[in-house]
């Protein structure tokens, strides 16, 4: 099913009711539609055709949603950018996909001026503010308006920064879009009285499919905050009455330490819903405990369009556990060679199912090596339990290997976690002569009397010597991305 299409559907049945809410302004389904046609005519106008790819480059907001429905009515390719991109890595994204066009805030507009002298054809630059497409730059260039066979069916190429190399553009088909969608309505059980908040950014595919297109597919309202403020969440939810928020445990890690607020305020809330990275348990249970809400943990990737598996909304929830498979999604838990193995035994996860990526754009290689015989490997590293619940260690380059042993850093991170004093937490591995890898913790604390000495003692009783950490560090913050996962990477070795 086109996106589209399917939108269209929605707004006939709902003209009048409102679809979006930012900043105290309501715009109805009808009104939403509107924008988006006057968006895909300006297009049209100015030689963006069906296929091409067009980024966007927008803080959330509904303009961002207008650039994005807007081409997809044209059958174009929306690419939306991450505003942290450096200028290099931007520049790459587009000479990649031959963007024919970038949407830009009149704000963000400045970022780009360098840019603009050292890449040459620039593509059209499309300036937004306040509902209305100001102009295209004039002074500008087209790039070849050679269209990409293979992208026919592409709704969106989401790029994934990787930890190696050049970014991947992930194409996501309107099929892969859609169904990931209406697999999520089911197990969410969401329908048009929901009330949705935006608040990681529409550029990643977690609110993309669990926020806009979750609300915008199902006659729902959906509530853009940008940028995210912890109080100000909270005012929106209890405002508007909000029934569902989908977010990363950093924001939920927020939300639990506000001082003053109290079950009171999500009283309206269904669920919490979480992913993108590993919620501890603790979290997840003191959460609970203050707010009287459950979170519900899922898990996905972008090239999966995103959502894998979830905990279901009404059955069984498992603490620990990103859930069981959503529906038409298999995942399997395979060796080094790609061999199922059974129940709780440990290995890579593989998944097939109508939202697999089509592939990374110009990029067979990578695309071969992610993709074998129709299942994609996710890097991920798993076990299912015996009623099929998924419980995710580590990805497969962050398993320590100590003396021989596997140290799956998750698991002393949750050890971690469950200290009193212990705010943040996260585990890399270092090199050590003696035993190949050794454990390092990176920790924020809430008390700064605490010693390094204490946490040594608390691991000692807690965990078994190999994965007890040989180093830590206390820190001010942990450094995340801007979807609230940690960035390892970034945490000196
Ligand atoms: P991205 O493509 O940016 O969405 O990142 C996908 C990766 O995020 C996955 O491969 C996992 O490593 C991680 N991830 C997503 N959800 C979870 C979760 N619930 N628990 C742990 N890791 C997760």
């Amino acid at each position: 099913m086109n996106i589209y299409d399917a939108f269209s559907k929605i707004v006939i049945e709902n003209k009048e009711d409102t679809a979006l809410v930012h900043n105290g302004n309501s715009i109805s389904y009808k009104e939403l539609d509107e924008s988006c046609s006057i968006y895909s005519q300006l297009l049209l106008s100015n030689g963006v055709k069906s296929r091409d790819c067009v980024a966007i480059y927008l803080e959330n907001s509904p303009e961002f949603l207008y650039a994005y429905l807007g081409l997809l009515k044209i059958g174009a390719t929306a690419v939306p950018i991450n505003p942290v991109l450096t200028e290099t890595e931007l520049q790459y994204v587009l000479q990649n996909c031959n963007a024919k066009a970038l949407f830009i805030g009149e704000k963000q507009k400045e970022k780009l001026e360098n840019l603009k002298d050292t890449f040459s054809p620039f593509p059209r630059l499309l300036i937004v503010e306040n509902i209305k497409i100001l102009n295209f730059e004039k002074e500008t260039l087209l790039l070849n308006n050679t269209s990409d066979g293979e992208a026919n069916d592409i709704a969106v190429i989401i790029y994934t920064s990787g930890t190696t190399g050049k970014p991947k553009g992930a194409m996501l088909t309107h099929e892969n879009l859609y169904s990931n969608a209406m697999s999520f309505t089911q197990v969410s059980q969401t329908t048009k009285q929901d009330r949705i908040v935006a608040v990681l950014p529409m550029f990643h595919l977690f609110c993309l499919t669990v926020s806009v297109n979750l609300s915008l597919l199902n006659g729902a309202k959906l509530l853009i905050q940008s940028p995210f403020n912890p109080t100000e969440l909270v005012q929106l939810i209890r405002d508007e009455k909000v029934t569902l928020l989908a977010a990363v445990p950093t924001i939920y890690n927020y939300l639990y330490h506000l001082e003053h607020v109290t079950s009171k305020d999500f009283s309206t809330v269904r669920t919490f819903i979480s992913g993108g990275s590993s919620m501890s348990v603790d979290l997840l249970k003191n959460i609970q405990a203050k707010y009287g809400v459950t979170i519900l943990e899922g898990y996905g990737l972008t090239e999966t369009a995103p959502v894998i598996s979830f905990n279901p909304y009404k059955g069984t929830c498992k603490p620990g556990s990103v859930g069981l498979d959503i529906p038409n999604v298999k995942t399997k838990i395979v060796d080094e060679v790609g061999n199922e193995l059974a129940a709780l035994e440990v290995g890579e996860v593989i998944v097939s199912g109508p939202n697999v990526m089509k592939g990374y754009l110009n990029n067979k290689i990578e695309t071969d090596k992610a993709i074998k015989n129709g299942w994609f490997y996710t890097g991920d590293i798993g076990r299912k339990d015996e009623d099929g619940y998924l419980f995710l260690l580590d990805r497969k380059k962050d398993v320590i290997l100590m003396n021989g042993y596997s140290v799956y850093p998750r698991e002393i991170e949750e050890v971690l976690y469950a200290h009193p004093n212990i705010i943040e937490a996260a585990v890399i591995g270092i090199k050590n002569e003696r035993t190949g890898e050794a454990v390092k913790a990176f920790i924020v604390l809430n008390d700064s009397n605490v010693t390094e000495e204490e946490i040594f003692t608390y691991c000692k009783k807690h965990l078994a010597k190999y994965k007890q950490p040989s180093e830590i560090q206390f820190l001010e913050e942990i450094p995340k991305n801007s979807t609230g996962k940690i960035m390892k990477r970034l945490l000196e070795k």
